[in-house]
């Protein structure tokens, strides 16, 4: 197969050819049935979703793909990574852990009797199990990556398609925002990192950002000070500090600005950390909001749905997802579709920067599935 092909499948179905059947000749034509081999670790990265979310992926889409890898003689765990900061608070808390996110995931479906595969946090209990990977690009040197993704030898991208603020929230994200460490959130969403105010900390008879802190590199005297080289960026202690005891001491700031190039930048350490041509891409063009899957709940569908994506190229696929959405026909009911012309039109910024680091191409040719 060539790597700039994206295959495609339409939303239509029917009883002897319905959505899984269609994931199953998406992953065919990958050639994945042939590319796994026996005893093949193989990762298949998706997201479960937060409580309360009711436009996540089905796990029976997951489950579908478990089984295809089974098949062809892989060993397949199902995975995500831990949301950044610390604690339960709506709207984007209750997956700051490993067991937080095991607890939502299981609420949602996904558990290992639903989907027949483990269920790895690819970033260990913290979300900081997590190896740096160098890269040289406009804002970003260094990636870091969940450790459960280094011995894999095939990873699975199953995304579901949809926006955020900044534009397409789909394969680039799952990867860029995704498949990194807390500290690889931190940079996309608080460029600036952990600050410290230390006139504004309330001392040892507080300490509770200690307890939270995985390296523990944070000493309390008089006031705060972190050993910046034990430092995970992961955020704990500036959820506690401002968002629990509110005393603002240590604080994390959050920009929008350069997102879109920073979440690409993040996108190529990881493909780079095992290499490119281990990562195959599934889109589910379905159930499409303006908003991700990390909040606590489902927004009005912005259009029907469009249907599968697979391809090898993260930046292609993406293109060719926003391309297809472009054509739909909006919702007009949907209290968002105001902002949909805008959504599709800065998804620009990921293709652009994508293709200028050499993450991808947008020179990939459409091939349409038909049974
Ligand atoms: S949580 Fe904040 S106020 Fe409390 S000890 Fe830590 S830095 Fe100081
Ligand atoms: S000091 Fe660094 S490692 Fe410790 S909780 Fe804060 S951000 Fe995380």
């Amino acid at each position: 197969m060539a790597r700039t092909d994206v295959f495609f499948t339409d939303r239509k179905t029917e009883s002897s050819y319905n959505m899984l059947d269609k994931l199953e000749h998406v992953f065919t034509e990958l050639g994945l049935d042939k590319v796994i081999q026996s005893g093949n670790k193989v990762m298949i990265k998706t997201h479960m979703g937060l409580h309360g979310n009711t436009n996540h992926l089905r796990p029976v889409y997951v489950s579908k793909l478990v089984d295809l890898v089974k098949s062809a003689g892989g060993i397949p765990f199902v995975s995500d990574t831990c949301s950044l900061g610390y604690g339960n608070a709506r709207p984007y808390g209750g997956r700051t852990t490993a067991p937080e996110y095991l607890a939502r995931a299981i609420k949602n479906g996904f558990s290992q009797g639903t989907l027949g595969a483990p269920i790895v946090i690819a970033d260990g209990y913290w979300g900081c199990d997590t190896h740096n990977v160098s890269i040289d690009g406009k804002h970003i040197k260094s990636v870091p990556i969940p450790a459960a993704l280094l011995d894999c030898d095939v990873v699975l991208v199953l995304t579901h398609s949809k926006f955020h603020h900044t534009g397409l929230a789909s394969t680039l994200k799952n990867l860029g925002v995704g498949l990194v460490g807390k500290g690889g959130k931190l940079a996309v969403h608080c460029p600036t990192g952990i600050e410290i105010e230390a006139d504004k900390c309330l001392g040892s008879d507080c300490s509770k950002c200690i307890d939270v802190c995985p390296t523990r590199c944070i000493t309390i005297t008089d006031t705060v000070s972190i050993d910046w080289d034990h430092c995970k960026q992961c955020g704990h202690c500036a959820s506690i500090c401002s968002g629990v005891v509110k005393a603002g001491a240590i604080k994390m700031t959050w920009s929008g600005k350069d997102m879109g190039e920073r979440i690409v930048e993040n996108a190529l350490g990881v493909v780079n950390s095992i290499g490119s041509e281990k990562f195959y891409y599934f889109n589910l063009a379905i159930d499409i909001s303006d908003m991700c899957d990390c909040v606590c709940y489902g927004a009005p569908l912005l259009m029907h749905d469009v249907g599968i994506f697979g391809s090898t190229d993260p930046v292609a696929i993406d293109h060719a997802t926003r391309e297809a959405m472009t054509e739909m026909h909006p919702n007009r009911d949907s209290p968002a579709v105001e902002k949909l012309n805008e959504l599709l039109t800065k998804s620009d910024v990921f293709f652009d920067h994508g293709v200028s680091i050499g993450l991808g191409t947008k020179d990939y040719e459409l091939k349409l599935l038909k049974r």
